[in-house]
């Protein structure tokens, strides 16, 4: 059995006990793992000086792969909040939200499986902005050939390996006929290399409109900056939203995988969070790690708990706290592995 080392931030708030309820689903798994424990966060500031101290950055280099739980981010502080400084850190370029339907979780859909590709690094996000007299300001939306080619063929590689069928393209390039047109016409260049999966585009005002009404009809969107933050919440409201959206921030060495949530600071030791989106944030990391088996119990665990309906948590009906949900997520994986 292979052993992995896999850095953990808790992180602040209900992070911790979202940590926790992670670790005793995962640990049903039987997988191999050595969590390697570091800090960060609001509550690291008076201890470190910073809320992302060099050690959870050393930690990361070394094992390569992270398990983060939620940070609050120091409001007016000066220090950049600790996702952006992992990001930028460890190149972490491409993020990846799926949206799942899971039987159980109150949505308008039933049949939704779809995963955003989003770029995480250019866009209008990289920067670049001033006041442009007294009365305006200007804001550069940087889209190179190397930053598009990226994330292109990481999108093509990932639905390769995980099976996955068609990407769509999203762009505005019937306006921004430079930025998003170079971006579109990469994404083309790089289908032509992967015929083996089918590839369309879409303008980003149509994708939105159809996500609403046919989610069926998609299944990977890739995406430039702007474009994959809105779409990846859409998809999460397509699904439930926020308690149960997983995420992921991938570089070419590293990946840190994430609840989208934040610290929801007035749940924070009540044991009352759901700890649905950061076990579904292991099971994409379990897929990372190549322990395919254990990421499908893992997973099914999750859905059969939300399916029964009996121990879950307030947000999904229920009654039961953040411990005993991943308990009865343990048990049911624990039968599934046997
Ligand atoms: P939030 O996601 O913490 O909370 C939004 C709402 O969702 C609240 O009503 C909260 O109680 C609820 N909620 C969130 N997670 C839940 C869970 N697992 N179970 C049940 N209910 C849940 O967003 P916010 O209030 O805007 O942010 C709080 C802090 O978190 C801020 O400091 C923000 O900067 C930080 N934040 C961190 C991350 C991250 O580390 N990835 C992401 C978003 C926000």
């Amino acid at each position: 059995m292979t052993k992995h080392r896999v850095t953990c931030i808790p992180g602040d708030g209900i992070g911790p006990e979202l940590m926790a309820a992670a670790k005793t689903a995962v640990a049903a798994t039987k997988v191999d793992i050595e969590w390697v424990d570091v800090e960060a966060g609001a509550g690291v500031m008076d201890k470190y000086g910073t809320p992302l101290p060099d050690p959870v950055i050393d930690s990361i280099r070394e094992t390569k792969v992270a398990l983060k739980g939620p940070v609050t981010t120091p409001v007016g502080s000066g220090f950049r909040s600790v996702n952006v400084g992992l990001r930028k850190a460890l190149d972490l370029y491409a993020n990846l939200r799926p949206a799942v339907s899971i039987p159980g979780v109150r949505s308008r859909y039933e049949n939704v499986d779809l995963v955003v590709v989003r770029e995480n690094t250019e866009d209008l996000y990289a920067g670049i902005e001033h006041m442009a007299g007294e009365d305006a300001a200007e804001s550069i939306k940087l889209i190179t050939r190397k930053g598009s080619e990226r994330i292109a063929r990481f999108a093509f590689d990932y639905a390769r390996r995980e099976g996955r069928r068609k990407i769509t393209a999203v762009h505005k390039a019937n306006i921004m006929k430079l930025s998003d047109g170079l971006f579109l016409e990469i994404c083309r260049q790089v289908a032509a290399d992967n015929p083996g999966i089918e590839f369309e585009d879409r303008i980003v005002d149509n994708m939105c409109m159809q996500l609403v009404q046919k989610p069926e009809l998609y299944d990977v969107l890739l995406c430039p900056n702007l474009y994959g933050d809105i779409v990846s919440d859409l998809c999460a409201g397509l699904v439930g939203g926020l308690g149960v959206a997983p995420g992921a921030n991938i570089g070419t060495e590293m990946a840190v995988f994430e609840a989208v949530h934040g610290s929801a600071p007035k749940y924070a030791g009540l044991d009352k969070a759901d700890p649905t989106a950061l076990i579904l944030s292991v099971v994409l990391m379990l897929r990372h790690l190549g322990e395919w088996e254990a990421a499908h119990a893992l997973f099914e665990g999750v859905r059969r708990v939300i399916g029964a309906g009996r121990r879950v948590t307030y947000d999904l009906g229920g009654t039961s706290g953040t411990k005993d949900m991943s308990e009865a997520i343990a048990e049911e994986v624990a039968h599934l592995v046997g």
